[in-house]
This record gives C-alpha cells, structure tokens and sequence, in this order.
C-alpha cells in the first residue's frame, strides 16, 4: 500500500517554521540556542503536541516527537535533520527534514497503520556547529569524545557559557547515548546543497554516503628581505612556493585523485607588504572523499606534494593535520528501501554522495542510515537565495514516508 504525506499540511508546517528568525531577504537566523531557534524548538513540540504525538528533550537537548509502537519493547526507527541554521542561513537546510519527519509521523497514525517499531522524529542540536557540530547526533550515537569537547569549533569558552545558559551539562551530553541495540534504523530528507540532481532532472538523491575529510596546516617558511635589493636569483619567497602548492594540488587531485576534492581555503602571507618579499605562508587546506583509503593516500600525497614544491623553491616546509573525519557510507538495505520507494511513487532516482556532513554520518556508525536528497534550485545554499520546487519537497516526503514503512516491517521480519 502506498501512502502520502498530507501536502498542504506539511506546506503550513514548513511555512510558519520559514517565518520562524526569518531576515528580509526571504533566509533564516537561527544559530543554535538563539532565541529563534529555541521558539523553533518550541513550536516543533507544540505542532507535535497538537498531532497527539509524545514529546522528549534528551540530555543534550535533542527534540524528538514520537509514535510510539503498541508494543512497549519495539525497536525505533529514527527520522531527523536539524533546526538550526548557519548564520543568516536558508529556510530549507535541515529544517525542511524536521517538518517531512513530522509529517511522516503524522500521515503514518492518520492511516491507521500501526507499525511494529517506534517512530521518533528528531531535531538534533547544533548540526550547524555554532558549538561542536553535529553535537546532537553525535551525543545521541556516543559519537562525543572529550577531544571534541575539550576543542570545540567555537571554542572552549563559548561551549562552557552556553551549556550553563541552557541548564545542560557534559554528562548530560554523554547520557544522551542510545543503545543501538533499541534501534531499527535512521532517515534523514535534506536539500541536495549543490547542483547534480538539478542538472541531471532527477527527482531524488539516494545517498551513497557522506564523504570523509582530511584537513591540514601547511606553512612553507623562506626568508623575509627587502623586496628593492634582493636579485630573483637570490630569493626564498614563500608566497611563491606556496602559490605553486596551490596549483599542484588542484592538478594532483584531477589527474589521479578522480573520486576526490581537495581545497586550499586559506592562504597568509607574512609578513604582508609591498615591499617585502614573504618570508612565511601558512595554507589552510582540506581534502574529501567517499572512499576512506582515497582520503588516505591524497593526505599522504599531498604531504609529498608540500615537500617537493618547498625543495623546489628553497624553502623549509612543515605540514600539520588539523582533523579527520571517517567517511560514512549508508546502508545497503535503506538505500534498498528508499530506491524502492521512490519506484513505487514513479520518481526518477540517482546515487549521489554527500560532500557535506550531516546528523546521518553520526548515527551511520551504530545503526542502519541513509538518506534522501531533493533538489537544489541551482545548486545553492548556506544561503536566504537557497530553493527547492515544492512539487520536489512533496515527492521527498512521500520517498521518506514509504521508506520508513518498508523499513519498519523489515525490521520487524528481522526480529521474528
Ligand atoms: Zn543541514
């Protein structure tokens, strides 16, 4: 049996959460914890509340609505995204996988259908990382090391301040941990947040897996001297080796890395005028890719790279990792049930992996998770210009909706 979200509903639900730290120019405000994401927060629960649905705060915070199963011992397959926003954000990021959860919660109990597992829908705090980043997800999956809390994104001081503002505490965090034994599986629905669905006029993304990320300091050190009386021939310029760095990466990861990116984000010259030649730059650079060993080998490459180009240019080089986050691949068998379901709606489909991270990559490690991805109105977002077709958000809904029956009653042919 097919189901649908009811899509009226689910568009005043969308609507009155864009209005929600809406900024002039049709974007969002909502960094985690400001007031306008606490009223989002609020007004989930109230629309929740309203559907009849169960309300939950956990100890970090994490919003969830709930359909409880008839039986009090089944597993719960969770839906999610997140409600907060990057600063001066667009309406769609996360929040639209916040309403389509709901929604799925609210068509599911409108048909009558009682599913062998729990439906949770959750809003996960600070995807964004205004404090860590996929703080929630990753507290719920006991994914939060002390490394994480010890160096946050937005530092130290502003994670302590801002627990105590809102009465959390870090063993609160760590005591959101969830068996994943009580776990049938995650969902997520998200904008696409970059043009391949768009240009290739595919209705849906079924998500391959979010890629891993190396990051990593590079400074290339030379000698600072006066810019007027030291010949060319004579010079260790440090802006120029890491200029021909910059290049070479970029060459390096089209011609052997072809599963990769690689970014030079951020380049500092030193010490910063017309007439001195550099005597030190320092590249902030990242590398991304689906596959774990790929990430390997281009972090190793790249090592080699910074090295040869300072030889080159008769300068000293140190490169230093900043981060690694594993990629996280979904799983088969909600890949399975989401292609299955967007068939069965006659939507058009395609694998995409996601270069950006998501709550999915938290709970990937301890329980059954996939995604779904709709399209982006020319690729855009982080951004009030961010857009996606109504018509595309509906279908992701229903994709969504079908996939978590399906996998529901996997879940429970697992079990018996
Ligand atoms: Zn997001």
């Amino acid at each position: 049996m097919l189901l649908r979200v009811d899509a009226d509903r689910l568009r005043a639900d969308f609507d009155a959460l864009a209005a929600v730290g809406a900024t002039a120019d049709g974007g969002v405000d909502r960094e985690t914890f400001s007031p306008a994401h606490l009223r989002a927060r609020a007004w989930f629960h109230e629309r929740a509340a309203a559907a009849g649905l169960e309300t939950r705060v956990d100890g970090a915070s994490n919003h969830s609505a709930v359909l409880p199963a008839r039986d009090p011992e089944a597993r719960t397959l969770l839906l999610g995204s997140h409600l907060d926003s990057v600063r001066r954000g667009g309406r769609f990021d996360g929040a639209l996988g916040v309403v389509c959860a709901l929604e799925v919660l609210r068509a599911v109990q409108d048909a009558g259908l009682e599913l062998p597992v729990t439906l949770e829908a959750v809003d996960f705090t600070d995807e964004e990382g205004t404090l860590i980043g996929t703080l929630g997800s990753l507290a719920l999956a006991g994914g939060l090391t002390p490394a994480a809390l010890a160096t946050p994104r937005g530092g130290r001081e502003l994670l302590v301040a801002e627990l105590a503002r809102m009465q959390l505490s870090e063993e609160g965090l760590l005591a959101a941990r969830r068996d994943p034994a009580t776990l049938a599986g995650y969902l997520e629905l998200h904008i696409e947040q970059g043009p391949v669905l768009e240009r290739a006029r595919v209705d849906i993304g079924i998500v391959t897996g979010i890629v891993g990320t190396a990051s990593f300091t590079v400074a290339f050190e030379g000698e600072a001297r006066h810019a007027g009386t030291t010949p060319m021939s004579a010079r260790r310029d440090a802006a120029v080796a890491a200029a021909a760095f910059t290049l070479g990466v970029s060459e390096l990861v089209v011609r052997e890395f072809t599963g990769a990116v690689a970014t030079v984000g951020d380049i500092r010259i030193e010490p910063g005028s017309f007439n001195v030649v550099p005597g030190r730059a320092t590249l902030r650079l990242e590398c991304r890719s689906l596959d774990a060993q790929e990430v390997e080998s281009l972090a190793g490459a790249l090592t080699e790279l910074a090295q040869a180009t300072a030889e080159g240019h008769g300068v000293e080089v140190t490169v230093e990792p900043v981060g690694r986050v594993a990629p996280a691949p979904t799983a088969e068998s909600v890949r399975a049930a989401l292609t299955g379901a967007a068939a069965d709606l006659e939507l058009t489909t395609m694998e995409v992996a996601s270069g950006a991270g998501h709550d999915a990559q938290s709970l990937a490690a301890i329980t059954p998770s996939g995604m779904v991805f709709v399209p982006s109105v020319g690729g855009i977002s982080h951004d009030p210009a961010e857009e996606t077709a109504w018509s595309d958000c509906v279908d992701g809904a229903n994709v969504l909706l079908n996939a978590a029956v399906r996998l529901a009653e996997e879940a429970a042919q697992a079990v018996s």
